[in-house]
């Protein structure tokens, strides 16, 4: 690190604007019914007109049109009633057209925003969305099947996306590591794509410049491509930036040019293909009709979204009265917060539903790699649990215990309870025998609770506890050894 550029860095400021392509997931093509399907033999998932072969027509999938609305909407956006397919001319040996059937003066929608950074005061930061259009996915260039050849596999051709294309309103790499991350949560919710960044069914590109705090001009910005993940994209924003100030600080100019991010080396370097502004001789693609959408159908797209995550933290935060780390932990997926709300409204205590769907249901999902809709508890046996749990049935600890067996072989919690005799044990003279056992095993502590070192009560009732296979009552223990051993 350069300690000058570190001082230096902070009278400059970053400005980024993100566009990020997102796979649709439908079962088939954007413009014909080969299907979407990662695995499959090269080549095995194309048709005539995927293939571009002459006097092939494109129609589009009607699927890909609902699901993107669906993305637009839930961005804030306005979906437009008339939008146009038009062609963007390149050559590049993965897209056989010399084309890629996309939208530009006449987007599917506009206007949209995400608000990112939200604290707890409920303050936030507003990011806005310029424009959301449909497009087709390019075939894959495959480099390491045969030797010196490059080979083209064009399964993923015509796979519909959408391109989100921000305003440059992010001002730091946090606050673009920030807006990707609710992007993808708010798509994950409206169930449009998988959103995921590492099998490339989301990618994000970004447009960065720095400026002297206090201008208002927008610097020359140079694009970053090749990240592959949403940490990948905020160091690659920070490198970036610490090259262009360096650079304007040693009285040099910003050339606008591509810059390709290196994971393996954690460095930004100019991309070899000298791109001159591009021009892609865009036109109306002759091949399709403008797409038009009723209202009807538009506000039938809207009326159909699921609660988005912000409303939905704003729900919990007043409805539950939990903390607003506790709401984000729980909101972070669409499934984990209808299961958190199924079972805290079955059992009754927000707050200790919170607490074990975000310890225990959590961690076997983390260890397990499941998704919550594969959890096999439902919410209103955990909650069933819980109920033991609160009434003194169970201990916490026992019920953490049939828990686990009802993850592992099933089976509902009353009878686990039975079946693996944990029933929490309340009776006097049992209590007192385990207790009896654990002061004779463990005479330095009793004898020093005894003389009135009160915290060693907890290392005696936890040996009681273990002893007991976690059945004993620990309140009535606690009265137990307060009675035995009166210090
Ligand atoms: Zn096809």
């Amino acid at each position: 690190m350069n300690p000058s550029l570190d001082a230096q860095l902070a009278d400059w400021e970053m400005v980024v604007g993100l566009e990020v392509h997102v796979q649709l997931k439908t079962l088939t093509k954007c413009f014909c019914p080969c299907p979407v399907a990662f695995g499959a033999l090269p080549n095995a998932n194309t048709c005539p007109v995927c293939l571009a072969l002459p006097g092939a027509l494109p129609v589009l999938n009607a699927r890909a049109v609902e699901l993107a609305a669906r993305a637009s909407l839930a961005l804030g956006c306005t979906v437009h009633e008339t939008s146009i397919f038009a062609r963007k001319n390149y050559f590049y040996p993965d897209s056989p057209k010399g084309y890629q059937i996309s939208q530009f003066d006449r987007p599917l929608a506009t206007s949209g925003h995400v608000q990112v950074g939200i604290r707890a005061d409920g303050s936030s930061r507003s990011i806005g969305i310029t424009r959301v259009h449909m497009e087709e996915d390019a075939g894959k260039s495959v480099h390491d099947r045969f030797p010196g050849v490059t080979a083209i596999d064009l399964n993923r051709a015509g796979t519909p996306l959408v391109e989100i294309v921000s305003e440059p309103d992010m001002r730091s790499a946090a606050e673009a590591g920030s807006y990707l991350r609710t992007l993808k949560q708010i798509l994950e919710y409206v169930d449009v794509s998988d959103v995921n960044m590492e099998e490339g069914s989301l990618r994000v590109d970004a447009n960065v410049s720095a400026r002297r705090r206090g201008d208002t001009r927008l610097g020359t910005k140079t694009e970053v491509k090749n990240m592959n993940s949403f940490s990948g994209v905020e160091r690659a924003l920070d490198l970036e930036f610490r090259r262009q100030v360096a650079l304007l600080e040693a009285g040099g100019r910003i050339e606008q040019q591509t810059m390709l991010w290196d994971a393996d080396a954690q460095e930004v370097r100019a991309s070899r293909a000298k791109e001159a502004s591009h021009d892609y001789r865009y036109f109306p693609e002759p091949d399709l009709p403008p797409l038009t959408l009723s209202s009807t159908w538009i506000d039938g797209v809207r009326k159909a979204l699921p609660e988005l995550p912000a409303s939905r933290r704003a729900r919990f935060l007043t409805e539950f009265e939990l903390s607003a780390y506790d709401v984000d932990v729980l909101i972070s997926t669409f499934g984990l917060g209808d299961y958190y709300e199924a079972v805290a409204r079955a059992h009754g205590s927000p707050k200790s539903s919170a607490n074990w769907v975000m310890g225990e249901v959590l961690s076997h999902l983390k260890r397990s790699g499941d998704k919550i809709a594969d959890f096999p508890v439902s919410p209103s046996s955990l909650a069933r649990l819980l109920d033991l749990v609160r009434d003194g049935v169970v201990s916490h600890t026992a019920g953490k215990q049939i828990l686990q067996r009802m993850i592992s072989v099933g089976g509902q919690p009353d009878e686990t309870a039975v079946a693996e005799g944990l029933l929490q044990v309340d009776d006097g003279g049992q209590l007192a025998t385990w207790l009896d056992a654990v002061i004779a095993e463990m005479p330095l502590e009793s004898e020093r609770y005894r003389k009135g070192e009160a915290r060693l009560a907890g290392v005696l009732i936890g040996a009681v506890m273990k002893k007991s296979g976690g059945r004993a009552d620990p309140r009535k223990l606690g009265q137990l050894l307060a009675a035995r051993l009166t210090p």
